[in-house]
């Protein structure tokens, strides 16, 4: 890192993030720094101490989750292991939009920060988190990031979606010229530039090349099929003019092939991260490149097979859906959430890197299709789910279908879609697919794959 980054690094950001903003960020990353190295049950004796903490508050503050826990007959106290956590019931999208505020605390701490998903099966959600929730989610991130070896003050760029996730909780949370300027001043000092990564024609991969070549970052930071498509254009054309950056992908699943031509394009610091805009990081990559750490003094992850009513473990091997408790987020907890997303565990032995947390191989199920539009430049798939998030506030699922001659349609279940929402939807997708008519389809629902997901993107071919 040059002599500025160490700066902001050392001094300016803890002075900034501690003494200013007053948050606890790089305390709770200091603990991370020190636990991710200790035994496995110090660890789980850790998750479970803030998994009681978490179930006690529920049941005495949230009122969907003490109906829930009446229900299956499980009080807070009745919890002595992780594996009790089973006997509750799989919190699923759909029941998490009808519980609605009752997945509220009505108790401090409150959910304060607000966010919309669309998730990996086009099916909009929105929620909300905690200040407690956030500074864990920070220092999470910091803490992966890390391994990679990025640092705040690390010049990075971020070949992204549209709308920066942080630019949207912003806009929602605050409109305030201060709070405005807290986070340019937040943006500035962690030396961070976004690039849209929506399309992907020459035009626009030249104009990143540029950038990369005029002020070469050390950490780039790109959806993963983004970054692959970067990388080829630059391999195709010999257009590599930069010593090696580091490459952390995000958002889908970096398929191998992928991740060559990213090495061949940038280097071999490669790393693959596994998050959602529910809980942010939920497991990234170290420099041993075998498999995912997960981010567990932060997230229960359980990889579980439905079977019956319930649900069992999976086997070594085995992949399985990832379902996701929110340790540290009491505001509007999200317990046993079934993210949609499938995996499987990596080897169990000891990471090469000395790290004792253990590791997700593959994360399947999170390859989105790319479009192209009227002159043949790809176009992101996740397009849609970023503009769903910014205007689909009352679409309960989508899917967009592009036809063999080029028309895309976008199918969405959303009875309550108000003129002006869909009018607003259309001018955010039409720049990015010119020359290809688009349809708006209202329909009753939109049916999942056999493997029981569904498509948010189907190419027609
Ligand atoms: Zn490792």
């Amino acid at each position: 890192m040059d002599p500025l980054g160490e700066l902001i690094d050392r001094a300016l950001f803890p002075a900034w993030e501690g003494l200013v903003r007053g948050r606890p960020t790089l305390r709770l990353l200091r603990y991370l720094r020190q636990t991710e190295v200790r035994p496995l049950d110090e660890l789980e004796a850790i998750q479970l101490g803030a998994l009681r903490r978490l179930l006690r508050h529920a049941f005495e503050h949230v009122p969907f989750y003490r109906a829930r826990m009446e229900e299956a007959g499980l009080l807070p106290e009745d919890v002595r292991a992780l594996s009790d956590l089973a006997r509750l019931p799989l919190l699923e999208r759909g029941d998490a939009r009808a519980a609605g505020d009752t997945r509220k605390s009505t108790a401090p701490p409150f959910p304060t920060i607000r966010k919309a998903t669309s998730g990996s099966s086009g099916e909009p959600l929105s929620f909300a988190y905690d200040a407690g929730s956030e500074h864990w989610r920070q220092a999470t991130k910091l803490r992966g990031y890390g391994w990679a070896g990025h640092r705040v003050g690390t010049r990075t760029l971020h070949y992204w979606g549209a709308v920066s996730p942080g630019a949207q909780a912003t806009a929602r949370r605050s409109s305030s010229r201060s709070h405005a300027l807290k986070v340019a001043l937040d943006r500035g000092l962690k030396r961070e530039r976004y690039l849209d990564c929506g399309v992907r024609g020459d035009e626009e991969l030249a104009r990143v090349v540029e950038e990369l070549r005029r002020r070469p970052p050390e950490v780039l930071i790109c959806y993963a099929q983004a970054g692959a498509d970067l990388a080829r254009w630059i391999n195709a054309r010999g257009a590599r003019s930069w010593p090696d950056v580091t490459v952390l992908t995000a958002a889908e699943r970096l398929l191998p092939a992928d991740r060559a031509a990213i090495v061949e394009a940038f280097g071999p610091r490669v790393f693959e991260t596994y998050g959602s805009r529910e809980v942010m990081l939920i497991a990234s990559e170290c420099g041993a490149h075998d498999g995912l750490h997960l981010s567990m003094e932060n997230l229960l992850v359980e990889l579980v097979v439905r079977e019956g009513e319930g649900t069992r473990p999976t086997r070594p091997e085995e992949i399985g859906e990832v379902v996701i408790t929110d340790l540290h987020n009491l505001g509007m907890p999200f317990i046993r959430y079934a993210t949609g997303d499938l995996a499987r565990m990596a080897s169990r032995a000891r990471c090469a890197c000395g790290r004792t947390l253990p590791r997700l191989g593959a994360v399947e199920g999170r390859v989105t299709e790319s479009l192209v539009d009227g002159e043949g430049r790809r176009v992101s798939g996740l397009l849609f789910n970023v503009m769903m998030v910014a205007h689909g506030a009352s679409i309960r699922a989508f899917q967009a279908v592009q036809h063999r001659d080029r028309a895309v349609t976008l199918r969405v279940v959303a009875p309550d879609l108000a003129e002006g929402e869909e009018r607003a939807l259309r001018e955010s997708l039409e720049p990015y697919l010119r020359g290809v008519p688009l349809r708006i389809e209202r329909v009753a629902d939109i049916p999942t794959e056999r493997s029981g997901k569904r498509r948010i993107v189907v190419v027609e071919r």
